[in-house]
């Protein structure tokens, strides 16, 4: 028998637009539903309205599985969800094919594609696997059985070290979920560029691929002396010495991602006009812009600033120092490639916070792109939440 959940009056809104969370502050009684379990969500007048799972020490109480009162949670659903989402991982969303070519990709997007709580990232022959709640939590070894046998890889490797799942209850979990352990270094290729990921220990699932299309589209706009701050691996800054940089100085604060981006520069044969820089992304553009070092090109892609909204304005703050140091820092007619994963600043507020920046430089400049996040990172029309990425690329002069 599924727990019975009842909403206050007034708090079906979200459920009737297919909105896949329920706040705990939106419930009026639980009956005797218990965490993890699956449970029926009705409006205060007793009408039906979801299917999903149940954790009473998540303020998002509920994570809808279904809006169909016919659809059981099953292995059979499983099954549905995670074959749609393989379905739509096609050329148009991965943006590159070849079979034997050893891609990386989102296959599988939590809410977006229908499965709260679970990630799917591919990395050439694994599978990286995030479980983000309690609800998924429970369907572990279904979903990795049905992906072991919808998916054709080598292994499967758990990365559920992650903050959220703190919020849910969870521990952190980690490692060979089925198949060979992934090697310290996976290569991929990226539209044609070699990197090399360690999915183990690496940020995220390893890369940032929410940043693929991104890295691409900012190519043609990267030139001259390159400043690529918070490089991670190189990303950027080896795209930039395929485009032709003379030289691209990469700075983060994690000195094991600048020995992976070097290694990444070095494979792909832009060693020779690398640089690194282990440190505070702020105190470097600073000490830069003080000894009078000057880039035509900055790429800054700094984590996210804000993850509350208690942090909005300490955050807008952060974003908007970082881009007036690049504004002054950045040669005539240069280029700033600007991004902000912080969902809590939309698109809007990031542009206004760019245009704060560029005007405290008294500099001018144009939009010429404006980024989003990868298609294989879809936005629910359902679940606006979903749309974390936003940059512009700017010239200034
Ligand atoms: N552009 C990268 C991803 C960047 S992720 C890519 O395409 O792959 C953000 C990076 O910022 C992380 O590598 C993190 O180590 C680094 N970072 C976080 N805080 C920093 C700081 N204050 N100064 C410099 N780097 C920082």
């Amino acid at each position: 028998m599924a727990g019975r959940i009842t909403l206050k009056r007034g708090k079906a809104k979200p459920l009737l637009n297919h909105h896949p969370w329920v706040f705990s502050g939106a419930i009026e009684s639980i009956g005797d539903s218990r965490d993890g379990q699956v449970v029926d969500v009705f409006d205060s007048d007793g009408r039906w309205l979801a299917r999903g799972s149940f954790n009473s020490q998540s303020q998002i109480a509920v994570h809808v599985w279904t809006f169909d009162s016919a659809e059981e949670i099953d292995r059979g659903f499983f099954e549905r969800h995670i074959a749609e989402s393989i379905r739509r991982r096609d050329k148009a969303v991965i943006g590159q094919s070849d079979r034997h070519t050893p891609i990386a990709y989102r296959l599988i997007n939590a809410e977006s594609d229908g499965l709260p709580g679970l990630v799917v990232d591919r990395y050439a022959d694994y599978l990286i696997v995030q479980f983000l709640t309690l609800g998924i939590e429970n369907y572990k070894s279904e979903i990795v059985d049905l992906l072991k046998n919808l998916v054709a890889q080598k292994g499967i490797y758990e990365r559920s070290d992650v903050d959220i799942r703190k919020k849910e209850g969870l521990a952190f979990a980690k490692g060979v979920l089925c198949g060979d352990e992934p090697p310290e270094r996976l290569e991929i290729v990226e539209n044609g560029l070699r990197f090399l990921v360690n999915v183990k220990t690496g940020h995220k699932t390893g890369f940032y691929l929410d940043q693929r299309e991104n890295r691409s589209r900012a190519s043609p706009y990267m030139w001259g002396e390159v400043l690529n701050a918070f490089s991670y691996s190189g990303g950027f800054g080896v795209y930039a010495g395929r485009a032709g940089a003379t030289r691209v100085l990469n700075v983060d604060s994690s000195a094991g991602a600048l020995d992976l981006a070097k290694e990444n520069f070095e494979i792909n044969g832009f060693g020779d006009k690398s640089e690194f820089a282990v440190g505070d992304a702020f105190e470097k553009l600073r000490e830069f812009r003080d000894e009078g070092r000057r880039f035509d090109t900055i790429v800054l892609d700094p984590p996210k600033f804000v993850s509350s909204r208690g942090q909005l304005e300490r955050g807008l703050r952060g974003y908007k120092d970082i881009n007036l140091l690049a504004f002054q820092l950045l040669n005539p007619l240069g280029t700033l490639v600007t991004c902000s994963c912080s969902g809590l600043v939309n698109p809007d507020l990031f542009q206004k916070v760019i245009f704060g920046a560029i005007t405290d430089a008294r500099r001018e400049g144009q939009i010429v792109e404006k980024l989003s996040q990868s298609a294989d990172h879809p936005v629910s029309l359902s679940f606006p939440e979903a749309e974390y990425l936003k940059g512009l690329i700017v010239r200034a002069w």
